[in-house]
């Protein structure tokens, strides 16, 4: 037994830890979950839980629905929302079949074998994202047909005794005890929307450390009797939840982006890296971006892009190279704005630094930088600048991706096809809609 599992096992004694949930995510990014007792835990180190995939979502087609989780001792972390009288824990899991090939379906397993290739080449992949999202006072819709946020506040506004405040700092504390160091936190542009910054790490820790996230902040939201959506677009006429995610790329100890006195201090790497984003945006956006609603968000305004450009001061741009302080080369890093807070971070992450990976690969060249605020251009001089469009539909994205050699490669056929087929349904039944824009404008008129 190695030196991980023996402490989990230890722990789990020692604690009086009643329930261990195994935890994995399908597809589309929905936490799953799968209690066992302590006494199970031994042999599901040793030979994995049997579960039936067919029951998730994507996991499996019905033929082969016997799918084992494997725990990642790793990954063990106690839940801080539950009572003390029944400890539980959890652990990320890894899904494989009982031959033990590892699941074709398996976000997890579709990151770990992109970064095993990035590895290959002797690079370490780290993000850190800016997790947007709302508060609202329930699920239920309101009066005037819109959710209904918790206040009416502002960027980076403080809210005396406001709910958002003591909603940060309990999500906050909460994340701090599993193990997850929060940078930042404020009251983001939208009523009742908010912010939290995760500090760097390995993207696959990081992928883990996101679907925590969103059940953290969900269940201090149901504590203190609020509603939290990473919804994309929840409110017509305000802000979008985006997440921001910041990527570099490290070789050992040294950031593979740096270059003292390059311009933006970025190195050949790193603007390879940032054209292969750029270039490949558009078919990656319909995993990036993966619901209807993410398009609502994403039509131009409101600090999301629509336009594939890149630039350094400019918040238009769909990657943006912040600013650093001087000396600090280890966080040279590049941000990327295009993808939301709904979508399933492990596919998201995989497909971003293939796009980063193949500009290494092919040295492609970067374009000019967008000095413009893109959005106040016409269309006219956007297409003499040469700046492209990011899909402006589910649909167009889906018919991108479905030619995107780069998409099918690094998601493997059976992800790349269950999420085609997901989409296009969802696609289908959004357009059968009558919406009440339309019942507005065309029922007197015509
Ligand atoms: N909410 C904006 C978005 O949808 C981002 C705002 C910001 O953090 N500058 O991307
Ligand atoms: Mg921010
Ligand atoms: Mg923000
Ligand atoms: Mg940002």
């Amino acid at each position: 037994m190695d030196k991980q599992t023996d402490f989990v096992l230890r722990t789990i004694e020692e604690r009086g830890i009643k329930f261990i949930r195994l935890w994995f995510t399908d597809v589309i990014g929905t936490l799953k979950s799968v209690a066992i007792a302590p006494a199970e835990v031994e042999g599901a180190f040793a030979e994995g839980v049997g579960i039936d995939g067919s029951a998730i979502e994507g996991l499996t087609r019905s033929f082969e629905a016997d799918v084992l989780v494997h725990p990642d001792p790793t990954t063990f972390q106690i839940l801080p929302w539950r009572s003390t009288d029944d400890p539980t824990a959890r652990m990320f899991c890894d899904i494989a079949t009982p031959d033990g090939v590892p699941g074709v379906s398996d976000p997890r397993n579709v990151l770990k074998r992109t970064l095993a290739r990035a590895g290959d080449r002797g690079f370490t992949f780290y993000t850190h994202p800016e997790v947007e999202f709302y508060l609202l006072k329930s699920s239920k819709i309101g009066k005037d047909g819109q959710p209904e946020p918790v206040d009416q506040a502002g960027y980076f506004d403080n809210v005396p005794g406001g709910t958002a405040h003591d909603f940060r700092r309990r999500s906050v504390r909460m994340l701090e005890d599993l193990g997850i160091s929060v940078e930042f936190s404020h009251h983001e542009a939208g009523p009742g929307q908010n912010e939290i910054d995760l500090r760097y790490a390995d993207a696959l820790t990081m992928a883990d450390n996101i679907m925590t996230f969103r059940t953290v902040v969900k269940e201090v939201a149901i504590e203190q009797g609020v509603y939290a959506t990473f919804m994309p677009k929840p409110l017509q006429g305000h802000p979008g939840s985006g997440m921001h995610t910041h990527l570099s790329l490290f070789e050992g100890d040294s950031n593979a982006f740096f270059e003292a006195g390059a311009e933006y201090q970025l190195s050949k790497i790193g603007r390879q890296f940032i054209a292969g984003l750029l270039r490949h945006a558009p078919e990656i956006t319909a995993v990036t971006n993966q619901f209807v609603n993410s398009y609502k968000r994403l039509w131009g305004g409101d600090e999301a892009p629509s336009f594939v450009t890149w630039g350094h001061n400019n918040r238009s741009a769909l990657v943006r190279v912040p600013l650093y302080k001087p000396n600090k080369g280890q966080s040279s890093r590049v941000e990327y704005r295009a993808i939301d807070s709904a979508a399933n971070p492990y596919l998201a992450f995989s497909l971003l630094l293939a796009a980063g990976l193949k500009g290494i690969e092919e040295g492609y060249e970067l374009p000019a930088e967008a000095e413009d605020n893109v959005w106040s251009l016409s269309d006219a001089e956007r297409r003499a600048l040469g700046y492209n469009q990011l899909p402006a539909s589910l649909d167009h994205a889906l018919s991108l991706m479905e030619e995107s050699e780069l998409v099918a490669e690094t998601l493997g056929e059976h992800v790349f096809n269950y999420v085609l087929k997901n989409k296009r349904q969802e696609w289908k039944e959004y357009r059968a809609q009558v919406t009440p824009f339309e019942l507005r404008s065309n029922l007197e008129m015509l």
